[in-house]
C-alpha cells in the first residue's frame, strides 16, 4: 500500500495540527482507498483561526494599500498557474473529478486573482453633494472584516476562489472550512499563501471531519461575514447562525436548472449542451442542467441523440485523459443518487438510458441516465439529485415551456435552445434564474456575476459587483466653517 499524504491546517501563518491532535483519512472515490491524512480541527482551532484573522485585519494587512494587496494577489495568481498540475491532482484524488476538467479549472484559476487584483486599487468612494450648507461629505469603501468561507466538495478551489479573490481585493481576512469529503486541495493551496507574501493570518484554513466545526465557524461571534457554498438545507442553517450575530451572508446553493429546447433548435448542438450540462463532472455541479423541457414534436429525436451519446460516454479512471465521466464523489452521494433512481422508477419514470450503478469498474460509478415519462410533480424533477441524471418532459407552447421551467423552488441557471433570435431573448428574460445561456451551457468567467434566485441563494459571486459583498460603505461628514450650531436640531 502506498504511503498516505500528510496535510496541515494553516493558522496565523503556521502549518498546524488540530489542537486535539486528531486526524482523519480522506478517501479516493475511484480506488475506494484512503489516500491522505487530514487534521480533524474543532471549535478551539476555529477560535485560534478567527483570532489570527482578526489580528491580521488590525495589523499589517489592514495597513496595506489596495495597490499593495493587488501586488500580492498577482503573485498568488502566478503561483497557482505554476502549481496547477499538483493542485489538480489533489482535487482528482479527493473528489474523483476528471483530471482533464480539473487541470483546465486550475490553469484558469489564477485569472480570478488577476481580475480582482485589478479592482483592489480601484475601490473608490464618492464625494456626495448635500443640501446642508458648509459640509463636505464623502464615502469610504472599507473591508467587511473577518470572513468565514465554507465550501463544498465539488470544485473546492474554484468555489473558494469566487469568495477569496473579491474578499482579498476588498481587504478582508479569511477563515476557510473546506468540505470533510474533499479538504486536501484547499490545504495544498494554503501552502501558496505564505509563498505569495501575504502576512500571517490573512488566510487561515481549518479542516474537520465534523460538520459541527463548520457550524462553530458560521456562528462564531468573531466573524463579520459568512460566505457559503453548499446545499440549500445547510445554507438555511448557516443563514440562521449568521443572523444570530447579525452578520452579512452570501449563499450559493443548489439548483434544478431547466434546459428548454424549441423545435427549431439545432438538435445536435442541444444534445451536446445537455451532455455538458448534466453528465460533465458526473452531474455534480450546482448548475447542472438536469431538467430537459423539450417541445413534444422533437422529444423522441432529441432523447435518441442524448441517449446515444450517453451510451458512448467513457467511464473510468479520472486520471486517464480519455475518460469522460468519473465516479460519484463519495459513498453517501452515491447512495443518494441510486435512491433517486429507485424513487423515479416507483413513480413511473421510463429509462431511455442508464438508470443504475455501473459495477464493472469498482468505485462509486453510476451510468449516465436519461429518464422520460416524468412530470413537473415527479420527485426527480423537483429535487436536486447532484448526479448524472437527466429528467425529460414535454411542452407544446412557449408559455407552457416557461411555466414548467419556472415551476421550481430553485433558480440558479437555465438554457434556451432555439434559432429564433426574438424568442431566445424573450424566453431568457422570463426564466427566473441568475444565469441563462442561449444555445450554450456551463460557461463561467471571473467578470460575469453568478448566483441564484429563490432557494438557489443570496447575493452574487464573480463580476465587479462581487467586491461590494465584501465592503462596507462609510459616509464621512466634515464641517467646513469651524463654527458651532444649534445643538438641539438635526443638522
Ligand atoms: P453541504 O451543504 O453538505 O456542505 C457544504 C459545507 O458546509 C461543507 O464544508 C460542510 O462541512 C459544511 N457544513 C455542514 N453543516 C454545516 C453547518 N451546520 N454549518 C456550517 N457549515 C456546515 O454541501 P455539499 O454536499 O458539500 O455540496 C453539494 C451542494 O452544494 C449541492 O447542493 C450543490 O448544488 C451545492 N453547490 C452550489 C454551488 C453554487 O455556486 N450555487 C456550487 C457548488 C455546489
Amino acid at each position: 500500500m502506498t504511503e498516505l499524504q500528510r496535510f496541515h491546517m494553516l493558522i496565523g501563518g503556521k502549518a498546524m495540527e488540530a489542537a486535539s491532535g486528531a486526524v482523519f483519512e480522506s478517501q479516493n472515490p475511484y480506488t475506494g482507498q484512503p489516500w491522505a491524512v487530514i487534521p480533524d480541527g474543532g471549535p478551539e482551532d476555529v477560535d485560534a483561526a478567527v483570532a489570527a484573522a482578526r489580528s491580521a485585519l488590525e495589523g499589517e494587512w489592514g495597513q496595506l494599500t489596495g495597490f499593495a494587496r493587488a501586488g500580492l494577489m498577482h503573485r498568488l495568481g502566478d503561483l497557482i498557474g505554476q502549481n496547477a498540475q499538483r493542485l489538480a491532482r489533489l482535487e482528482v484524488n479527493d473528489s474523483g473529478k476528471l483530471y482533464r476538467e480539473m487541470i483546465g479549472q486550475l490553469n484558469s484559476l489564477g485569472t480570478w486573482y488577476h481580475y480582482y487584483a485589478g479592482l483592489a486599487d480601484k475601490l473608490e468612494g464618492r464625494q456626495i453633494p448635500v443640501p446642508n450648507p458648509n459640509y463636505l461629505v464623502y464615502t469610504r469603501r472599507e473591508p467587511v472584516g473577518v470572513v468565514a468561507a465554507i465550501t463544498p466538495w465539488n470544485s473546492p478551489l474554484l468555489l473558494l476562489t469566487w469568495k477569496l479573490a473579491p474578499g482579498l481585493a476588498a481587504g478582508c481576512t479569511f477563515v476557510i472550512k473546506p468540505s470533510e469529503h474533499a479538504p486536501a486541495s484547499t490545504l495544498g493551496f494554503a501552502e501558496l499563501i505564505a509563498e505569495a507574501g501575504f502576512p500571517p493570518g490573512v488566510v487561515n484554513v481549518v479542516s474537520s471531519q465534523s460538520r459541527r466545526t463548520g457550524a462553530a465557524l458560521a456562528g462564531h461571534p468573531g466573524v463579520d461575514k459568512v460566505a457559503f457554498t453548499g446545499s440549500s438545507a445547510t445554507g438555511r442553517a448557516v443563514a440562521h447562525a449568521a443572523a444570530e450575530n447579525l452578520n452579512k451572508v452570501t449563499l450559493e446553493l443548489g439548483g434544478k436548472s431547466p434546459q428548454i429546447v424549441f423545435p427549431d433548435a439545432d438538435l445536435q448542438a442541444a444534445s451536446n449542451g445537455l451532455v455538458a450540462g448534466v453528465f460533465a463532472a458526473t452531474g455534480q455541479t450546482c448548475m447542472a442542467g438536469s431538467r430537459l423541457i423539450v417541445h413534444e414534436s422533437v422529444h423522441d429525436e432529441l432523447i435518441g441523440l442524448v441517449s446515444d451519446r450517453a451510451a458512448r460516454i467513457k467511464l473510468g479512471d479520472p486520471n486517464d485523459p480519455a475518460t469522460e465521466m468519473g465516479p460519484v464523489a463519495n459513498r453517501p452521494q452515491y447512495e443518494k443518487v441510486l435512491g433517486y433512481l429507485k424513487t423515479a422508477e416507483s413513480e413511473g419514470a421510463r429509462v431511455a438510458y442508464g438508470g443504475a450503478a455501473d459495477d464493472s469498474l469498482g468505485g462509486y460509478f453510476v451510468k449516465p441516465t436519461v429518464l422520460t415519462g416524468v412530470g413537473p410533480g415527479s420527485t426527480v424533477v423537483r429535487e436536486e439529485v447532484f448526479g448524472p441524471v437527466l429528467s425529460a418532459y414535454t411542452f407544446s407552447s412557449e408559455e407552457e415551456a416557461l411555466k414548467l421551467a419556472n415551476d421550481s423552488p430553485y433558480g440558479l441557471a437555465g438554457a434556451v435552445w432555439t434559432r429564433d433570435v426574438h424568442r431566445a431573448h424573450r424566453v431568457a428574460a422570463k426564466i427566473r434564474a441568475g444565469t441563462v445561456w442561449i444555445n450554450a451551457y456551463r460557461v463561467a468567467a471571473p467578470s460575469v456575476p453568478f448566483g441564484g434566485y429563490g432557494d438557489s441563494g443570496l447575493g452574487r459571486e464573480n463580476g465587479v459587483e462581487a467586491v461590494n459583498e465584501y465592503t462596507e460603505t462609510k459616509s464621512v461628514w466634515v464641517e467646513l466653517t469651524g463654527g458651532t450650531r444649534d445643538p438641539f436640531t438635526l443638522g
